[in-house]
């Protein structure tokens, strides 16, 4: 069967212009040329090494990527020239309907990715994929178009992941969503971690920690070598945003945690941008601008959906208090403490009162919600998260709470736990109203420090807005939505330790349109 689809899969190829092949042949002579040069260990035949896939899903479109990366872990190991490679959409799962093909360059600039914007696509509907570089092919991606602005849908289902520390362990979590009924994936951040090798671990990191372009590019490459990752990226269009991990520990715009790596930080922000971009299927209106990349956008799904993503890190002030779990200083609550930026912050606050969606999602990275801890008498809080930037949160709440766009619905990462919150503009006023809800997802392999589920335990009884927490498992969150009715199914892995978990549905919620809340079902 495999060998039928690839002779018909050849047999399309030769029908694609005689210059267009030339062109395929003379990159595979590059390849070959290349061999001797450049890569050494690796076969030349193997230049899809770290899989396909789509995202930034439009009603006429979608970005297509791949990466040529004979030597994936070894600078990728192509040549320092640029290679044509074909791509090709077609409309049924055996590739025989082709209705566009191109060529796109892969550049040693960007480390010979490709980011193919296709247009001029049916909405709503699943559209397959695949490249070929001389005679080798990439496997065959499936992704799908947007419905059209303002239509009628009835009915919507995504998944939400972060956090997926390799070197915690496997990504089984992705077997299982690849498999799921979906019209895209959503993926809020820590893709890659940028921590050097640390021993005894399920896996191991490669090299020591992330600093230069080329050590950015080679962790990324370790990532997406993961054929679990990467059946989910063939599986669905992806929607990306980032959160601190793909540059540095709790980063600030371009201030880092650690002061004496301060002077070179600006540098090591754009490699890991770049890096970034390099990967991910991302338009060229993201593409990197020396230390900066425009990454907050919006989606639209029919009258079903908007989907606001938002980038808390490139432009959010220093954390005023640090960025510990500690009592909050008096700057937390600053005006001038950002978390968005302004510029972001009125593009969001304008997409909210344009939008018409029935669902206003809110895709970031650090949870929203209020959470207090009690400490050794004190009251401690992640000032990391929207905890630290008081003000600017209720900025957010106050006009979710005066100009009131249709259900506001918050996902985040970063927290390597499950949970659901009811957001109240007065998190400390039992009869405050809630004004939105907010589901943060356990992390795909991430650790979840077990000691501190006690903690976090005996600190549910003072955030009655808190409905759910589980800390004990890895996994992702499916979201269901119709026009009445939002539901999240919180997947569960029983363990990351070994490839071979198991994946069950740990939770459910829902949110009734109208009423914002979330009760468990
Ligand atoms: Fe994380
Ligand atoms: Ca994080």
């Amino acid at each position: 069967m495999a060998k039928e689809q690839t002779h018909s899969q050849f047999q399309f190829w030769h029908k694609i212009g005689r210059r267009d092949l030339l062109l395929g042949l003379t990159a595979l002579v590059t390849v070959q040329m290349s061999r001797s040069r450049f890569v050494q260990a690796a076969s030349p035949k193997h230049l899809f090494t770290l899989g396909v896939a789509s995202g930034d899903p439009l009603p006429d479109g979608f970005v297509l990527w791949t990466r040529l990366a004979p030597a994936p872990l070894q600078g990728g190991g192509m040549p320092q020239k640029a290679v044509p490679v074909q791509w090709q959409v077609a409309t049924d799962a055996a590739m025989r309907q082709v209705i566009r093909r191109g060529t796109a360059m892969a550049t040693p600039q960007f480390a010979h990715s490709v980011h193919v914007e296709v247009t001029g696509l049916e909405p709503n509907r699943w559209y397959w994929y695949q490249f070929r570089v001389g005679s080798e092919l990439s496997q065959i991606g499936r992704t799908r178009t947007a419905p059209v602005l303002n239509s009628p849908v009835d009915r919507l289902r995504f998944a939400f992941a972060s956090c997926q520390n390799y070197e915690h362990g496997y990504y089984t979590a992705y077997r299982d969503m690849a498999k799921q009924d979906l019209d895209f994936v959503v993926h809020l951040g820590d893709y890659i971690y940028e921590g050097g090798a640390t021993p005894g671990r399920p896996r191991q990191h490669n090299g020591s920690e992330c600093i230069s372009l080329e050590q950015y590019r080679d962790r990324y490459a370790l990532y997406k070598t993961d054929l679990d990752l990467q059946a989910a990226h063939a599986a669905f269009a992806w929607i990306v945003t980032w959160d601190d991990h793909e540059v540095a520990n709790n980063y600030a715009n371009l201030t880092t945690q650690n002061p004496r790596d301060q002077a070179t930080f600006a540098q090591r922000r754009a490699n890991a941008y770049q890096a970034y971009y390099e990967h991910m299927p991302l338009r060229r209106s993201s593409s990197p601008q020396g230390a900066d990349l425009q990454l907050y956008r919006r989606f639209y799904f029919g009258n079903l959906a908007a989907l606001h993503v938002l980038d808390t890190r490139q432009y959010r002030s220093d954390q005023p208090c640090g960025d510990g779990v500690k009592p909050r200083c008096t700057e937390a609550f600053a005006s001038e403490a950002t978390l968005m930026g302004h510029t972001q912050e009125r593009w969001l606050f304008d997409g909210l009162s344009r939008s018409s969606a029935q669902w206003n999602v809110l895709a970031q990275q650090v949870v929203m919600a209020q959470f207090k801890v009690s400490l050794k008498g004190n009251e401690v809080f992640n000032l990391d998260q929207w905890d630290g930037y008081v003000a600017a949160r209720h900025r957010l709440f106050q006009f979710l709470s005066d100009r009131k766009p249709a259900n506001p619905i918050v996902i985040s990462g970063d927290v390597h736990a499950s949970w659901v919150y009811d957001l109240k503009v007065d998190f400390d006023d039992p009869n405050s109203e809630p004004i939105a809800t907010e589901f943060a997802g356990t992390s795909i392999s991430s650790n979840f420090a077990e000691a501190n589920i006690p903690l976090v335990e005996a600190s549910l009884p003072n955030n009655p807005h808190t409905h759910f927490f589980n800390g004990a498992f890895r996994g992702y969150v499916i979201c269901n939505l119709t026009p009445q009715q939002w539901r999240s199914d919180f997947r569960a892995v029983s363990t990351v330790q070994t490839p071979n978990g198991t994946v069950s549905t740990l939770a459910s919620f829902v949110v009734e349109a109208g009423k914002a809340g979330a009760r468990q079902v």
